[in-house]
């Protein structure tokens, strides 16, 4: 079955895309957790991190070019921006289609709650 992501890039879910190419789509969080939060796609369906090949090096270089190309445009290069990628159950994925977020336009403050 297609995933929430697939369909977005499909063009059969609606979404604010802000960047396509042949293989990566980057579109803005339906949730999103700061100013700027936008999601970079590969169109590759690699649902999780760990599912990364050898084959996808170059692909997944793309993500964070693209990423660096969205956060010039946004205008939050220069103050900063944190780029996540969640995989499985404590990473926190919901979607298991692989996608790095983009977050910035504020303070982000600490990576993760120390237990
Ligand atoms: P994950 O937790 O898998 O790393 O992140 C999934 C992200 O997808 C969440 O931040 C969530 O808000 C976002 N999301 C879930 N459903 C949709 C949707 O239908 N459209 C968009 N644009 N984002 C979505």
């Amino acid at each position: 079955m297609a995933t929430l992501f697939e369909k977005i890039i499909a063009g059969d879910l609606p979404a604010d895309i802000v960047y396509r190419d042949e293989e990566v789509v980057a579109f803005r969080d339906i949730n999103p957790a700061a100013p700027v939060h936008v999601l970079i796609v590969p169109v590759k369906p690699i649902p999780t991190a760990n599912d990364i090949e050898e084959a996808d090096a170059a692909l997944i270089g793309r993500l964070f070019v693209v990423a660096r190309r969205i956060a010039a445009d946004e205008g939050i290069a220069e103050d900063g921006y944190r780029l996540i990628i969640n995989c499985n159950e404590h990473g926190g994925q919901e979607v298991f289609h692989l996608h790095l977020h983009l977050l910035g336009g504020r303070p982000l403050g600490g990576m993760v709650k120390r237990t």
